[in-house]
């Protein structure tokens, strides 16, 4: 019913980020409220597949995940929040699996994959539904709590108040002791206004982003976006779709219009990307049947076996659109995938407003200005568990 409610805690979206900060909020002891735009499964993290980086390997560390983070930035990430995000990881891990998502296993420990500018083995994964099956968890966890979602209730304002904040969200005023904005990045209105392909849900157009920045909250980045080095190119019903980073862990590389390798095909995403873009530009790309520029991925030096294991959907999706990637090289492109920069934060993933929080896609530092594959995920669950815990801190 619309009209006006009160909370402790208001999280805005239902993606991975804020469904974790809801959960930890109200597991805080808060009275929480998750309002978001569409439905509670309308999101880009339900899209996420490849995985979610931890370091479980013999010979990793949460130091050398965060050596490798850093790298990736190129040196452009906030040293602390990456400390927190890598360190961390392994009790997020755990932490989803008590909510009852359940990792690949195999040899009686992890199936660990080495994604785009790791030094190891170190991406977790749920076959290829990995985003799917971690929201699925957390969704379950906030809905079988006493937490009041309002879906379809996008929010449109939001202002201090003398005891916290008043939102403005849908049909509904929202009164909260602090607020949690967890509403992800812009990719897919930005692909919109470029003529280009996204990954991106629909519901990624950014505007809860300039809502904090009206208010005088400080960002990041922002301008750093970042391509997805293998959107699908051909068939046109496959454009678009991100073919999962773990084909490239499992053996497939990236070849020109000759059959040669132009790129390391496991380097970080912005390198490999724009490896793609030059190929195209020399004139050694190949050309799609409706005259869209690709590189071909060749799929096929993948092992059935690892296919069958971590790649199920993938090659359900391609096989259902007429195309085999065991037998056959497919076609792929960048495409426009994620924000990398967003709203400053500080550990407990307060924005440079008191009592404004923010995690997940939204917020800015932790990837500096180009982020790694499966750093995405564990940033909207060890983020929003903190920003859940410190909103629920400060509001209660
Ligand atoms: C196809 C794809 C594959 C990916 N694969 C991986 C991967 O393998 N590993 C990895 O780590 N990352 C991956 N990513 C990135 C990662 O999934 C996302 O960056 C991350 O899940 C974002 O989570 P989030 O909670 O910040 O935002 P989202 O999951 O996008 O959720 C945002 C929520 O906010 C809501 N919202 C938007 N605007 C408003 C508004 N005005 N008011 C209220 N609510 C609003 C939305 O409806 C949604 O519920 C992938 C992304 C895509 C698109």
């Amino acid at each position: 019913m619309p009209g006006e409610v009160s909370f402790d805690v208001l999280v805005i979206g239902s993606g991975a980020s804020g469904l974790a900060a809801a959960v930890s909020a109200e597991r805080a002891g808060a009275r929480v409220a998750v309002a978001t735009k569409g439905t509670l499964q309308a999101n880009n993290s339900s899209k996420a597949q490849g995985g979610i980086q931890a370091a479980f390997g013999a010979e990793d560390s949460p130091e050398q995940h965060a050596e490798d983070v850093w790298r990736s930035s190129h040196e452009t990430a906030n040293r602390e929040l990456v400390a927190v995000l890598t360190g961390e990881a392994p009790s997020a891990i755990h932490w989803l699996e008590e909510l009852g998502v359940e990792f690949t296993r195999e040899n009686g420990g992890y199936r660990l994959a080495r994604c785009g500018g790791a030094s190891q083995k170190r991406l977790l994964q749920v076959g290829d539904r990995t985003g799917h099956a971690i929201t699925k968890g957390l969704r379950e966890a906030w809905v079988a709590g006493s937490g009041t979602s309002f879906e379809n209730a996008p929010l449109r304002s939001v202002e201090p108040t003398e005891n916290g904040w008043r939102a403005e969200c849908g049909e509904h005023t929202i009164d909260a002791g602090t607020v949690v904005l967890a509403a992800g990045g812009r990719c897919f209105a930005e692909a919109q206004a470029r003529g280009e392909l996204s990954t991106n849900h629909p519901n990624a157009t950014g505007e809860v982003t300039r809502i904090a920045v009206d208010l005088g909250a400080e960002v990041r980045d922002l301008d750093a976006l970042q391509y997805h080095p293998n959107g699908g190119a051909w068939p046109a019903n496959m454009q678009g779709y991100s073919i999962p980073e773990t084909t490239r862990a499992y053996g497939a590389v990236l070849l020109n219009a000759d059959g040669e390798e132009f790129t390391d095909s496991l380097g970080p995403r912005d390198v490999v990307s724009q490896a793609i873009f030059d190929e195209v530009e020399k004139g050694k790309g190949v050309e799609t049947p409706d005259g869209r520029p690709a590189v071909y991925l060749d799929t096929s030096r993948i092992a059935r076996a690892d296919a069958e294991v971590s790649l199920p959907y993938m090659l359900r999706r391609y096989r259902g659109a007429g195309v085999d990637p065991l037998a056959e090289k497919i076609l792929t492109y960048p495409v426009l995938h994620y924000q990398n920069g967003g709203l400053v934060i500080d550990t407990d993933a307060e924005t440079t407003l008191e009592g404004l929080y923010a995690c997940g896609e939204i917020a800015g530092g932790t990837h500096g200005r180009n982020r790694m594959m499966g750093n995405s995920l564990l940033e909207c669950v060890v983020f929003g568990r903190r920003a859940g815990r410190a909103a629920a801190g400060k509001a209660v």
